[in-house]
């Protein structure tokens, strides 16, 4: 066992040994920060006065997971939290009246100037955690000393694709126009993606840019060409940075590393939180603080999961019947494309009002259907998990998974679409033959975890994590180390099988001269 154990460090450590992020200037000058920066902001003097017993009972009640030195104390109402008024009336306005769990901790960490690695998912509310913050920051800097033409932004984040960057620079402006409107100082965002004439982001660049919501391939560029500097950036987030990660963006995002000049506040936030990217963080951050409402999560979730064992030619008649479970919306799920594709037609054919959104599609089909749906205009949307990562959707009734990722991850992920803000969804999802045992082991894992009902065809597997408790206990790390799945330890993890045949076909297509087509960029 101890062998076991000591094989398993290995591959870990062996996992981190590029990952260091922290700009070149840096690392050539030695300059490490070893305190976090200072905001203006303090809570509220009852709040401060809170003992630590009490703060440990509020975090205890709303299930919120702390680690880190020094920890800001949770707060329960956004008022205490002293954002300006028309914030405030924006929340209101917008139906948002109490704050999330990632919220009533996320939310003060971050107001205090702390780094955070924020364990949340796409429903946690996790968005306003980053921006409401910033805005602040933007402002403060913006009274202090004015941005002028030309100048480049105080805070900046990072997503992985573009829709999740759209959406995020809406609620970023959603709350900019009610402040401008009220007399505050105006607050200029930037959408920086790709897909999008550059010349017109370059526009907002000339006037000075306060905020910048981006992907990494687009900023990347648009920094090497040195039309927006990093110069007064002191705010960073990278969102879903396990998918930035996975998406193959770690490069990009070191390059953007190079281009600060001072310390700046790192948040990082991921659905799952595997020792990779923990590690990954740790040489970006400052002291963090890890808030965690999301993997623990699983079980949290208000989502009834149902797993049914439906054979392969049976899958697309017996989904009809599966929508009749709940009203719309419905989300469904496949792996690839051509199942996207196939199941879509098919539901039209049904007379069902169906859109689908998959990685071929271009961009103004991928709009369409993903504002009807949000609108309401459809009932039922048909994605892959790449396209809709990230993506929120409100008030998912039904998620529909037409087949079980080989990654639990990403299982995790879509469920996670239904059974927010305290609503109860269902997730129903098919098994047959065709996915692997170390998949299935995980899922079992998982439904246990959850205390959700487990179907005869799983509780029938025979479990070779017989040795589990003892290998954890040894080794400090439950389940898999790199994608987090419960039913199998890193040795066996399907993800890193994945990612490793990905990067020699990688390496072989740059050896053969042909660039290939990597995310979203
Ligand atoms: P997010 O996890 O940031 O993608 O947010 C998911 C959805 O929850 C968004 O539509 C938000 O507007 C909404 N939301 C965020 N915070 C709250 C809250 N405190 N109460 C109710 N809804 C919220």
């Amino acid at each position: 066992m101890e062998q076991i154990v000591q094989q398993e460090k290995e591959m870990i450590e062996h996992l981190s040994d590029r990952k260091t992020l922290m700009p070149v200037r840096e690392l050539a000058k030695g300059i490490t920060y070893t305190e976090p920066l200072m905001t203006g902001w303090k809570p509220p003097l009852h709040v401060r006065r809170m003992s630590r017993k009490d703060r440990d009972l509020i975090r205890k009640q709303w299930h919120i997971i702390v680690d880190g030195e020094d920890i800001p104390p949770p707060i329960k109402n956004f008022k205490d939290m002293k954002f300006p008024d028309p914030i405030l009336k924006k929340l209101k306005a917008k139906g948002i009246v109490q704050p999330t769990p990632i919220q009533v901790q996320g939310l003060p960490v971050i107001l205090s100037g702390r780094d955070m690695i924020g364990i949340a998912f796409t429903g946690s509310g996790k968005t306003l955690v980053f921006v409401l913050p910033l805005i602040m920051i933007a402002l403060q800097e913006e009274m202090m000393m004015p941005i002028l033409p030309g100048e480049g932004p105080f805070g900046l984040i990072v997503c992985p694709s573009r829709e999740l960057a759209r959406q995020t620079y809406e609620v970023v402006e959603q709350f900019l126009v009610p402040m401008r409107e009220n007399g505050y100082p105006e607050l200029r965002p930037l959408l920086c993606i790709g897909g999008v004439d550059m010349r017109s982001q370059l526009d907002v660049v000339k006037k000075g840019v306060h905020i910048v919501v981006a992907t990494p391939g687009r900023l990347k560029d648009m920094l090497a060409k040195k039309k927006m500097n990093l110069d007064n950036c002191r705010y960073l987030t990278l969102d879903e940075a396990d998918r930035l990660v996975d998406l193959g963006f770690e490069d990009d995002i070191r390059e953007v590393f190079d281009h600060f000049k001072a310390q700046r506040q790192t948040l990082l936030f991921s659905a799952t939180m595997p020792t990779k990217i923990q590690n990954f963080a740790r040489s970006a951050l400052v002291k963090p603080v890890t808030v965690n409402v999301g993997r623990a999560g699983a079980a949290n979730l208000d989502v009834i999961q149902e797993v049914e064992y439906v054979k392969q030619e049976a899958k697309i008649v017996y989904l009809l019947e599966c929508l009749q479970k709940t009203p719309p919306p419905v989300l469904i799920f496949c792996e690839n494309k051509a199942d996207v594709d196939d199941i879509h037609e098919y539901l039209l054919l049904k007379g069902v009002e169906a859109v689908a959104i998959h990685g071929g599609k271009d961009q103004e089909e991928r709009e369409y259907a993903i504002s009807s749906f949000k609108a309401g205009k459809k009932d039922v949307l048909v994605a892959t998990d790449v396209a809709s990562k990230g993506l929120d959707f409100p008030d998912i009734q039904h998620v529909i998974n037409y087949d079980m990722p080989a990654e639990i991850e990403n299982y995790v992920h879509r469920i996670g679409r239904t059974g927010r803000c305290g609503k109860t969804g269902i997730a129903t999802t098919f098994i047959n033959k065709n996915q692997s045992e170390t998949t299935l082991l995980d899922l079992k894992h998982l439904l246990q975890e959850a205390k959700q009902r487990i179907p005869p065809v799983l509780a029938e597997l025979s479990d070779p994590m017989e040795d589990v408790d003892a290998i954890t206990n040894a080794s400090g790390v439950k389940g898999c180390a790199y994608c987090g799945g419960l039913g199998h330890r890193i040795r066996d993890c399907p993800k890193l099988e994945h990612q490793k045949s990905m990067a020699i076909a990688n390496s072989r297509r740059d050896y053969f001269g042909s660039g290939g087509y990597r995310g979203e960029i």
